[in-house]
This record gives structure tokens, sequence and C-alpha cells, in this order.
């Protein structure tokens, strides 16, 4: 550089964000990375250690640290730190190693994460708003740095995957499930808000722990609740015009109400009813085409009927009436199984949201016997009841059906209905298995198999990816279709020889950019939009996905000195 430059370049960089204050800002930070002439020019020498390391070592030098930490939870400490500390490098990382570290960022220890939120709590992320800021919900919005939000997460953190009511700690819930629409799909990190509605919380654990960090009172109810949550999106909304609200791990008592109220007013869904469906269907086709059975022709017993079983049941049932079956036909392929038993007309305890699946039949209080009396060709465990699918259930299963398809879906691991091995080895491999939170490959008679994982990260990236892109102001029921048959269409034959029904991890950013590609068109074509359709989708995809690379501070500093080089 000439010294003339180096004077001009110099004088620039004094405006821009510079030495300590650059080091500490996790957007901009490159860490030992900076060069040596961007130390120059932006006062950082003498601030970091002589060497400098390229992104490949510093990515060398984090998963050293990671795999020599303890347990999992240290784990997630530490990449939550470098998450605060640099940005860049903490995509990077987690995309270069999604298999290895998307279950530390995500289930399973993110439950326990948020079981003890508040005693590893460093520095906060995202935003609280409690229930003393109501009537000014919108002024707390104004706090958030970034103006161009896409999309918010959202919890009031009464139901925290299958572990109940953690409060305000169940934030690291919209703060992983963020990363990983970064992650996973390539959000601009900037354009993604974790938010944590601080209404409470009924957790005795909680309410007397001095380290807990909401505030210790009962829940919100009833009016006082509704006025809440009714303020929050309409600031939310008015705030960041075109914003994408996401439901998360609310009970189902208010899940399903919430949702009906707002799907048609705001771009909202609810990732526990309508993601789990939209992946769970995914599954359920591929394990169709394994089985060589019919959709048509399965029957399926949902085991827990909550958010997420009721949400797959509607999504099958509309998938059944797609090949012609009339709704009553299709809703009779699915059979419930609650905390009382077999969901049957004649109960009289039933909650509206599980009507539409009440059949005749005889009441029934024990799993098996149910399984005996509708002989199910797929069960589907979405019940938080652990160990709850017995040798005896499957093997009854295998006497009218070749492929038993059995989803364990309930998270975390220490939740799931069965293990993969098990269903694998009670069934001599004939299963067709897939879980709510990662299993290990499975080695059976020297046959390998490779247990699918419902994750419903194969969904929500790629269809906020695809909403942003296509401008769609409402998510309707069949784009949660339209994204299970495009993640189904990207399993491959080889990845069914191996008995996995969903994609490989390490494909996802290919995966989500499809799903993107494949919603989007949809809602263009469907006229769920006020934009046109651009003239090559593909690309403006491409280009909205955002890729984790150190900005060349020199070479912006020239362009804005207006350098040519
Ligand atoms: P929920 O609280 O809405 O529903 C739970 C249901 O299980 C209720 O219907 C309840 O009656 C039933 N249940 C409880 N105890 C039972 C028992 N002993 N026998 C039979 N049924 C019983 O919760 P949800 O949102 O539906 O989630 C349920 C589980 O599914 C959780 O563990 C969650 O982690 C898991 N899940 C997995 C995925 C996934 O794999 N992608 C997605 C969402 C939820």
């Amino acid at each position: 550089m000439s010294m003339d430059l180096h004077r001009n370049v110099v004088r620039e960089a004094g405006s821009a964000n510079r030495g300590v204050k650059l080091l500490h800002d996790p957007v901009h930070n490159k860490g030992t990375a900076f060069t040596s002439e961007e130390r120059i020019v932006l006062g950082l020498r003498g601030l970091l250690p002589p060497r400098i390391h390229d992104m490949d070592l510093q990515i060398k030098r984090v998963m050293e640290n990671i795999r020599v930490k303890n347990n999992d939870l240290e784990r997630y400490v530490f990449l939550s730190a470098l998450q605060d500390r640099n940005e860049t490098l903490y995509y990077r990382v987690v995309i270069d190693h999604l298999k290895e570290l998307m279950p530390i960022i995500y289930t399973p220890t993110v439950g326990e994460a948020c079981q003890k939120f508040g005693h590893i709590f460093r520095r906060p992320r995202g935003l609280f708003i409690s229930a003393s800021d109501k009537g000014s919900i919108h002024d707390v919005l104004q706090n958030w740095p970034h103006r161009d939000v896409k999309v918010v997460v959202v919890t009031d953190g009464e139901r925290i995957l299958g572990l109940g009511d953690l409060g305000a700690d169940g934030m690291g819930i919209p703060i992983g499930k963020l990363a990983l629409y970064t992650a996973c799909a390539g959000i601009n990190p900037n354009q993604c808000l974790p938010i944590t509605l601080d209404v409470g919380t009924e957790n005795k654990n909680l309410l007397s722990d001095p380290l807990y960090i909401g505030n210790q009172h009962p829940r919100l109810k009833g009016e006082q609740y509704d006025d809440f949550i009714e303020e929050f999106m309409g600031a939310i909304t008015q705030t960041f015009p075109g914003v994408i609200v996401q439901f998360e791990d609310f009970a189902n008592h208010n899940a399903f109400r919430l949702l009906a109220k707002y799907r048609d007013q705001y771009c909202t869904f609810n990732d526990d009813i309508q993601g789990t469906a939209s992946v769970t269907l995914a599954g359920v086709l591929s394990a169709v085409r394994l089985s060589g059975k019919p959709l048509k022709d399965q029957n399926i017993l949902f085991f827990g009927a909550g958010e997420a079983g009721i949400g797959i049941g509607h999504l099958i049932s509309s998938e059944l009436e797609g090949k012609g079956l009339s709704l009553e036909e299709a809703r009779s392929k699915c059979w419930f199984f609650d905390s009382k038993g077999l969901v049957v007309k004649s109960r009289t305890d039933l909650v509206d949201h599980k009507l539409p699946f009440a059949h005749d039949a005889e009441q029934q209080s024990d799993l098996l016997e149910a399984i005996k009396l509708i002989k199910p060709t797929a069960i589907i465990g979405v019940s938080g009841m652990p160990q709850t699918f017995t040798r005896a259930m499957v093997e009854e299963m295998l006497t009218y059906v070749e492929r038993p398809i059995v989803f364990a879906l309930s998270n975390p691991t220490s939740k799931s209905e069965c293990t993969a091995k098990q269903a694998y080895s009670w069934s001599n491999g004939r299963a067709i298995f897939a879980s709510g939170s990662p299993f290990d490959v499975v080695e059976l008679h020297g046959t390998t198999f490779v247990p699918g994982q419902a994750n419903n990260a194969y969904i929500f990236p790629g269809l906020g990816l695809g909403l942003i892109v296509s401008g769609a102001e409402r998510v309707t029921d069949e784009l949660f279709s339209v994204a299970a048959r495009s993640l189904a269409h990207q399993v491959s034959d080889s990845d069914l020889k191996l008995g996995r029904i969903f994609p490989a991890l390490e494909r996802i950013r290919e995966v989500s950019s499809q799903i993107a590609y494949d919603f989007a068109m949809a809602v263009f074509n469907r006229k769920l939009t006020k934009q046109t359709m651009p003239d090559d989708l593909k690309k403006e995809i491409k280009n909205a996905m955002f890729e984790p690379e150190y900005t060349d501070y020199l070479a912006e500093l020239k362009q804005a000195i207006g350098v040519i080089n």
C-alpha cells in the first residue's frame, strides 16, 4: 500500500468500528484472523496475539476445545460464548459440523440447557418481554438493534420440549431454533429475533430458585394472558412489517387456540403443531416408499394426542384427501391414544382438538390391547412418555404387517418411547424407525441401520427462506404439505437402502434451499403474495442465503474512499 493510500485508509477507518470495540462486536469480529494491514488501520495492533490464524485454523481450535469438554452442557456453554464473541466463526463451525453440533445447540442438549438456564446464564440474547411490560410492548421492541427482522421465534416457556413449564428459562429454545434458521437455510442472523414472553411460571422449583432469570409469579391466565398476546402480536407485526412469527413450545391449551386465532390474521405458524406435522408427513411418505404399502392402506395409531399428534393427524388426513379419500375416510385412518386411553366416540372427556379423530370402537386403556384391536401399520409416539413402546407391541404388529412403521418422536432422547436399537432388534430389522432426538447407527446381524431423525429443522428453515423470498402473507396448511413432499422427494434410494427416511443432515442447506424453492413456487402459483415471481427464483434463493465468511475490511475501506484495485 502506498503511503498516501495508507493515510486515507487509516483516516476512513477512524470513523468505522475499530479497536477494542470491534473485537467486542460479535457481528464484525474476526479475532485472530484480522490481517496485519487490518490490524494497522483498525487500531488493533497489540490487542491480538501476533500470529494470524485464518478461519480454518480457528475452526480447528474451536473443535479441539469442544471435543475435550466433559459433557454436552459444557459444549453448549462454550458454543454460546463463541456466538457472543464471533458470530461468523460460530456459524461456520456449526454449518461445517452440523451433525456433531446440532444435538448440542438444539435437542437434546438444549433441553438440559433450559432446565439449568439461570445457572449457566452469561450474556443475554434476544428479547424478554414481561407481564409488567403490558401496555408498552411496542417500546420494548424499539430496543432491538436491528430493523430488518424477518423471523421471530417466540415462546412463553410453558411446555419446553417434553420437559414442562420452564418459564423464562425456555429462552434457549427460540435462540436454538433461530441458530438453525441460519445454519440450515442461511437466514441472516440480523434478521432473526428470539423472544421470550415472561408471563410467569407454575414451576415450583423456579419460583423459589434465587438464580431463576424470570419474574417469580404465577402465570397470567384467561383474559389477562390473551390481552398480553394480542398486544404482542399487534406490536411485533407493526414494528417489523412482513415478519414471520413462529410460536414455539406453548402449552397445548394455548397453542391450538392461538394458532386458530392468528393464522388468518398474520404470517404465523406453530412449529410444534404444523412444523412437526410436515416433517413427520415427509417421514411417513418415505416410510411408505420403503414399505411398498401405499399411504391409503396404512392405519396409523398416535400415542399422544397433543400438539404434535393432532397436527400430524390433520396433515396426513389432508394428504389422503389429495389421494381421493373423503375427509371422513381420511381421518378414519388416524387413531389416537392419550393418557386416558384410546380416543373413541363414547368418551365424554375429550377436548375439542381430539374430537375429529374420535372413532367408533370399544374403549381401551391399554396400548397393547388397542394395537390388537385396531391393527395399526404405523405407531407414532408423541406422548413425552419414555419406554412405552414394548417388544410385545412391535411383535404384535409383525403378525399382520411386513414393515411396521415405528416412530418414537418424544424429546429429548430420555423421553423417547423406545430406542432405535430396540425397534430394530424387536422386529429383526423389519421396523422402519424414526425418532425425535438422534440415535446412533445400529448394527444388527451384519446389517447397518441408519435411524431417521424427524427433526423439525428439516422443514422450518427452508420454509422460512421460502417465505422471505416469496413475501408470502400467510402460511396455509397446504404449504406444509408442499414442504413435506419436497423433503420426501429429496430422500434418495441409497438413503432408503440404509433405512434412512430423511436426507443426510450434511445436505441440509441444499435440502432447505430446494424446500424454499418448492414452497415459494407454490406461494406464487396460489397468489399468496403481492410480490411478482423473480425471473430466476433459484438464483434469488441462493443470493438470499447468508454464508459465514469474514469481511475483507481493507477492501471495504478502499471502496469507501473510492480506490479501485
Ligand atoms: P402435548 O403436551 O401437546 O401432548 C402430549 C400428549 O401426550 C397429550 O395428548 C397427553 O394426553 C399424551 N400423554 C401424556 N401421557 C400419556 C400416557 N401416559 N399415555 C398416553 N398418552 C399420554 O405435547 P406435544 O407438543 O404433542 O409433544 C409431545 C412429544 O412429542 C414431546 O416429547 C415432544 O418433544 C415430541 N415432539 C417431537 C417432535 C419431533 O420429533 N420432530 C416435534 C414436536 C414434538
